[in-house]
């Protein structure tokens, strides 16, 4: 008999159609001939109020790429349909909060039924870049200077916020980089060059997020790295990023033509393996389980190598660099569906 696959898509997220790309990457990566004997797909969708469809809804959503907001749903998000109860593994493809972030991990950790990749604690730690950095910098790991700051020091009375700007000024310099702590695909991020628009940045991370981050920017290639396992985990061949924009800001990111990927990066080969180490020991200190990408800052003028950020469900389409690194790396697409399942259904959850 096969083994019915839970994919788990769509989502509340900023990243939901990001999400749907990949969940069609996916499904049709488990349709392919060396799969297609051994899984069956049930598709799950959740719609961006957070109500999840099944069966044909969430069917047509993966058959057509468009997302849909049913306006019938139920007014009780939590009614699940009763397929769930059916679902041997599940394959969440969700990005972001509400997805990436252990919420949904925390939910499939109590229905008692094993899913693919990190669990509460590395989903919750990767996503929060204030927290994964202090778990980077606890392992040794070097990465920009930076600084966390809360939404209610940004929203607080006009005698603080002052004193918060030169603090960043001063330990910080222009330019640097402001961030809402738990987003992804850039979203919520600025590059500030002067007071008046560290402040306006601040303020817009504030309607983001609760928690905010700013970091010294810093003048390096970008590289990023793939992860797979779980207590032995491997790492791919090292991908860069180049564009002509700014930054990699979302719509470098999400605009056909915008970005370039080079793989495998154009590296010296001592460089390219404290890449790979670096990736390894990241994967392990937020505890990430399955898979994971983790982005890099390479500063060749000083041969230094920084930390940017680990990502634990990074976007997963057929041109996404995650796939990408590791069809490079080896392991082909259906390949690397297949194993992350393998490795869902091994993984050691017990923490008692
Ligand atoms: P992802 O989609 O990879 O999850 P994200 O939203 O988590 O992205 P980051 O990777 O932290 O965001 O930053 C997005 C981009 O902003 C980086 O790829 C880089 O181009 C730029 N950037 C971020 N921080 C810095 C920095 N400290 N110095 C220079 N550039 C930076
Ligand atoms: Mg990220
Ligand atoms: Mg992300
Ligand atoms: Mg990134």
């Amino acid at each position: 008999t096969k083994l019915r696959v839970g994919l788990l898509f769509g989502g509340r997220s900023g990243e939901h159609e990001v999400s749907i790309s990949s969940a069609r990457a996916i499904a049709n990566a488990l349709s392919a001939e060396q799969n297609s004997s051994k899984y069956e797909i049930l598709p799950f969708y959740i719609q961006k109020d957070g109500f999840w469809q099944a069966g044909e809804v969430a069917q047509q959503v993966l058959a057509s790429g468009a997302a849909i907001q049913n306006p019938a749903a139920s007014p009780n998000l939590w009614q699940f349909p009763p397929a769930a109860q059916t679902v041997d593994v599940w394959f969440p493809i969700l990005h972001g909060p509400n997805g990436e972030d252990g919420t949904i991990q925390g939910l499939l950790s109590l229905m008692q039924v094993p899913f693919v990749g990190s669990g509460v604690l590395g989903s919750a730690t990767g996503m929060d870049k204030i927290g994964m950095k202090v778990a980077f910098a606890q392992a040794g790991l070097p990465q920009v200077k930076y600084k966390a700051v809360t939404r209610a020091q940004v929203w607080s009375n006009p005698c603080v916020f002052p004193k918060l700007c030169d603090e960043i000024e001063s330990d910080l310099g222009y330019p640097c980089f402001v961030k809402p702590a738990n987003l992804g695909s850039s979203v919520g991020i600025a590059k500030v060059r002067s007071r008046q628009e560290l402040e306006a940045a601040l303020d817009n991370a504030a309607s983001y997020d609760r928690r905010i981050i700013i970091e010294a920017g810093v003048v390096a290639r970008e590289v990023e790295c793939a992860v797979l396992g779980n207590d032995q985990p491997q790492a791919s061949v090292i991908g860069e990023i180049t564009y002509k924009s700014d930054f990699y800001d979302y719509e470098t990111k999400y605009t056909a033509g915008l970005a370039d990927l080079f793989i495998p990066a154009v590296l010296p080969d001592a460089i390219a393996h404290q890449i790979q180490d670096m990736a390894l020991q990241a994967f392990a200190a937020v505890d990430a389980a399955g898979l994971a990408r983790v982005d890099f800052f390479y500063v060749e003028s000083t041969g230094e190598v920084l930390i940017n950020e680990i990502n634990t469900l990074p976007g997963f389409t057929a041109t996404s660099m995650y796939p990408q690194l590791w069809g490079y790396s080896g392991v082909p697409f259906p390949e690397l569906v297949d194993r992350l399942i393998q490795l869902a259904l091994e993984r050691d959850t017990v923490t008692e």
